[in-house]
């Protein structure tokens, strides 16, 4: 099936016209959701054109056993390209309440990066997927039998060096973009096939990943000489490694079982949309997260 990478409404597979038609009645009701997506990704004078339709499809197409190129193209042009990511511009040349603000809204996210993961345990038979995601639980709860180890444990670490209460971090509301985006992750791990969850949860990981540059993109998720820099703690420096070696390492085995998955399910075309929501709810969490900065920044 093709789906609205906006809304999710589905069609059927290949079916660009039903999904041209579903854009072209959002746009008439000045659905601002749809109109913004299609201007900033398929950008176009006359939408009601027949070239509207190929463009769509061009949109979409991948070569055959390529998903994977494509999704890197996509993540990359949204947070590392020309106008890269305001939260991950910042983290070029962090300030202490750049980590502050990391800190505060990346707690949230963590705590459904779980919840999501076991979804995905729950809904598949697949042996390598499974363990795959336990790993990562593990990694996220536990690391190497320790949980002072633990992705979560070394999250409210940092909080801590920078001069933020873990309390504080584990008790605040996130602020709404933040909130938004985990109530679609969440949604799609209660209500979506097991791939889609891994469409999109498991594929944001690939931010963090080493490859960033190697696959286009103009930065890194930090800067390279924010772990040799003097005043940064040892404990903000220890989760920047592990989110590189360790979550974006991963990343790359989950894109190899998200590509192979979608092909023998034939699930390419909702992996596609499914992936594009969520890497839009990341880039309003990344937001939130800028806003913290701010906000600490006028304290
Ligand atoms: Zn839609």
């Amino acid at each position: 099936m093709t789906s609205c990478p906006v809304c999710g409404e589905r069609f059927e597979i290949g079916d660009y016209n039903s999904l041209a038609s579903h854009f072209n009645r959002n746009i008439n009701k000045n659905d601002l959701s749809h109109i913004d997506w299609i201007r900033s990704n398929v950008p176009m004078a006359d939408y009601e054109s027949d070239t509207f339709v190929e463009r769509l499809k061009a949109y979409f197409e991948i070569k055959p056993g390529k998903l994977s190129d494509w999704i890197w193209k996509r993540l990359i042009d949204k947070f590392f390209g020309e106008k890269p990511n305001p939260f991950i511009e910042s983290m070029q040349r962090p300030k202490k309440v750049t980590f502050m603000g990391y800190s505060m809204e990346n707690y949230p996210y963590v705590k459904q990066r779980v919840k999501s993961f076991a979804y995905v345990i729950a809904k598949t038979d697949s042996d390598d997927v499974q363990s795959y995601e336990a790993e990562l639980i593990s990694h996220d709860l536990v690391y190497n039998g320790k949980s002072n180890a633990s992705n979560i444990a070394l999250l409210l670490n940092m909080a801590e060096s920078v001069g933020l209460p873990k309390e504080t971090v584990m008790n605040t509301m996130p602020l709404p973009p933040t909130l938004h985006a985990i109530k679609l992750w969440n949604s799609i791990a209660e209500t979506g096939h097991w791939l889609e969850i891994m469409a999109s949860m498991n594929l944001l990981d690939l931010v963090y990943s080493p490859r960033v540059t190697e696959m286009g993109g103009k930065i890194s998720f930090y800067g390279k000489g924010v772990i040799d820099n003097e005043w940064i703690p040892d404990e903000v420096k220890a989760y920047l490694k592990l989110s590189r070696d360790v979550t974006g390492k991963n990343a790359d085995v989950a894109l190899e079982l998200v590509e192979k998955y979608s092909e023998d399910l034939n699930m390419v075309e909702i992996v596609q949309a499914t992936f594009l929501r969520s890497i839009d709810a990341l880039e309003r969490h990344l937001q939130a997260r800028a806003t913290r900065i701010k906000q600490f920044e006028a304290r």
